[in-house]
């Protein structure tokens, strides 16, 4: 890192530094005062801006504890209309002769207060609902009033599912089924005989189509949804033997989520469109293709096909997707296709922020080192002590291997009995020191060191952090998602530290070490010292796709408080609602335990100690209080 001069440090400095014009899509961005600010259109359509750290003030004064995670509505208001109006002008500016009909796949957040605010903002342009389950599906129903709004019904469903969904038809609600499997098709069959309902009936496809990314085994051959081509003409057979063609209305395919690549998005489009093509020809009724999810989010802001990224904008998204429809259905004269996308976490990723605080860092730095040294010691501790004096510029791999040599042999020795504790200790604070040296050095050196790198790492500082990785952010354990991640405020002092994030799980995978940078990701993130007595905040942003519910309650750490919030004409924000996180009571019963019956157990065992004259009756009574405010407390470190 180049280093500036302590007052030569800025607010744009930390904004460059974490990228976060580079991803924070026009909604986070660092102000002159050197906090984090999120800017949203407010109700009268302009622009405006608060503090983050003004919202956790605000936060903590309505008696909400960190970890916190804040949801801002206009965020999600403002993206669902993104990708409406991104659609609505490809369709004007390509003369595309049907709509957009977007519908939100419930299972990326299910939370009431997002679904809510989608059917709230989506009914204008009749965006709907996917429902994968029985319980999704009862969401919709309950959520969407526009009748120009579709909701899909992907998953399996059983008897119970199709009556509802037919029932929710003839209300005139838009339910399409997709078949997933063929064994699907008898229960609709009968089902819909049975209630004298014809179904709308859509049918989900494996593309030959393979995309890049982490989810592209929801592509090809042996992606487990969908029929294949073979059974796709089955499909239809079965429709036109039971005169049923006329139900089949939809063509559905999904490659996957976060697709990097759009020129995978345009391929997936025209292998689909020859399929839709073929259909019409067939027969069949057709007028809806829905293009499934994969829209992606750019979390690390490169605007490239890298993994976490996408090399596309909405706008060229859609109108790539209009582009290729229209190409491939014009020359047969197929009509146009009401288009569906199935975008989830484009939809909802910006809108939630998860906010914690730091509760200690731990750093390697060399404890204190003696003046002198007793020429007593073992000769390898004397020649880790002469190297200190000698490391340069020229000779820093020759001083690294010494180094790690005269260490590891002091190891050893130590292990034969040969080194004591106290010179073991003086070996491991020079070799320390040492590579703290080698480290400075090499900012100056002229060519870059592997070794330095990974050193860089091991030496960088772990900050506690008040929160469990298992519990919100899941996917960056199970699947290496990388989210933005930086400190709300001080951004106008230079972070001088390197550390990584660790939650407060004390399972060694519940770590953040992957940082965003445009050019691949770093091990380490650059940091500020922590200051006596102030809180220091760090965000992690981007979160409003899928962590919630995929969470877990490892080491019992529950649901973290939720704070939904509006940002207002004036600047200000308004709390819309506020969630309290879950209490240990909550989670203990989560797990089958009856806090109720713990209390009365602890209470006993706490009478017979004062019986045993171990405690007096008055600290039994603190002892009881302090355990049943535990039972009601949160599950998080409380200051
Ligand atoms: C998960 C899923 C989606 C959502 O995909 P995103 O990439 O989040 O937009 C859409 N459709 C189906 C069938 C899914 O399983």
């Amino acid at each position: 890192m180049k280093k500036l001069s302590k007052h030569a440090w800025t607010a744009a400095h930390s904004a460059e530094l974490y990228g976060i014009n580079n991803w924070g899509a026009g909604y986070f961005g660092v102000a002159d005062n050197g906090e984090v600010s999120i800017t949203a259109q407010g109700t009268d359509g302009k622009l405006s801006s608060v503090s983050m750290l003004s919202l956790v003030k605000e936060i903590k004064e309505r008696g909400m504890d960190m970890p916190v995670l804040i949801r801002v509505e206009n965020i999600l208001a403002q993206q669902i209309i993104r990708l409406n109006e991104a659609f609505n002008r490809a369709i004007t500016n390509g003369g595309y002769q049907a709509p957009y009909r977007g519908v939100f796949p419930v299972k990326v957040n299910q939370q009431s207060q997002v679904i809510e605010e989608i059917a709230q903002v989506g009914a204008k342009y009749g965006h709907g609902l996917e429902a994968g389950s029985k319980p999704e599906l009862l969401i919709a129903l309950a959520h969407l009033e526009s009748r120009e709004a579709c909701i899909v019904c992907n998953g399996y469903k059983d008897e119970e599912f199709i009556d509802l969904g037919l029932q929710a038809l003839k209300m005139g609600y838009r339910v399409f089924f997709v078949i997933e499997t063929l064994t699907e098709l008898p229960i609709i069959i009968e089902r819909s005989r049975a209630l004298g309902i014809k179904p709308l009936i859509g049918v989900r496809v494996k593309l030959a189509s393979m995309v890049g990314g982490h989810w592209n085994a929801s592509s090809g051959d042996r992606s487990i949804f969908g029929l294949t081509i073979a059974q796709l003409v089955s499909l239809l057979d079965t429709l036109k033997a039971e005169d049923m063609l006329d139900c089949l209305q939809l063509l559905h395919y999904h490659l996957g989520s976060q697709i990097p690549n759009i020129r995978d998005i345009r391929t997936g489009v025209l292998e689909a469109c020859q399929v839709y093509r073929d259909l019409v020809t067939e027969g069949a009724c057709m007028g809806y293709l829905d293009l499934g999810g994969g829209l992606a989010v750019d979390y690390d802001g490169s605007k490239t096909n890298y993994l976490h990224s996408r090399n596309y904008t909405i706008n060229e998204y859609c109108n790539d997707i209009i582009d290729v429809v229209m190409s491939t259905l014009d020359p047969s004269g197929v009509a146009h296709p009401t288009l569906i996308t199935e975008s989830g976490r484009a939809t909802v990723a910006y809108s939630s922020v998860l906010l914690f605080n730091v509760l200690d860092v731990a750093n390697f730095e060399p404890g204190p080192l003696p003046e002198t040294i007793s020429p007593e010691e073992n000769p390898m501790i004397l020649k880790l002590w002469e190297l200190q004096g000698t490391a340069n510029v020229r000779n820093i791999q020759e001083c690294y291997n010494d180094a790690l040599f005269y260490r590891d042999e002091t190891r050893e020795l130590f292990k034969a009995g040969q080194v004591n504790l106290r010179s073991r200790s003086l070996a491991e604070n020079l070799f320390l020191q040492i590579m703290h040296q080698l480290l400075d050095l090499a900012d100056d050196a002229p060519r870059e060191h592997r070794e330095m790198e990974k050193l860089r790492e091991l030496l960088s500082d772990i900050y506690y952090c008040n929160f469990s990785l298992f519990q919100s952010l899941p996917d960056v354990w199970a699947i290496d998602q990388i989210f933005p991640v930086m400190p709300i405020h001080r951004l106008t002092e230079e972070p001088t530290r390197q550390g990584i994030i660790a939650d407060i799980t004390c399972d060694c995978d519940g770590k953040i070490d992957k940082f965003v940078d445009t050019h691949n990701t770093k091990r380490t993130l650059p940091l500020h010292t922590l200051k006596d007595n102030d809180e220091y905040y760090i965000g992690v942003f981007l979160v409003g796709a899928y962590q919630e519910t995929l969470g877990d309650l490892h080491n019992l750490f529950g649901d973290t408080n939720v704070a939904n919030v509006r940002i207002t004409a004036d600047g200000n924000f308004e709390f819309i609602h506020e969630i309290q996180g879950d209490s240990i009571a909550d989670v203990l019963s989560y797990v089958e335990y009856n806090p109720q019956q713990m209390q009365d157990r602890f209470r006993r065992i706490a009478e017979r100690a004062v019986g045993e004259g171990r405690i007096t009756a008055k600290e039994r009574s603190t002892i009881m209080s302090a355990f049943s405010a535990s039972m009601r407390g949160y599950t998080y470190y409380e200051r």
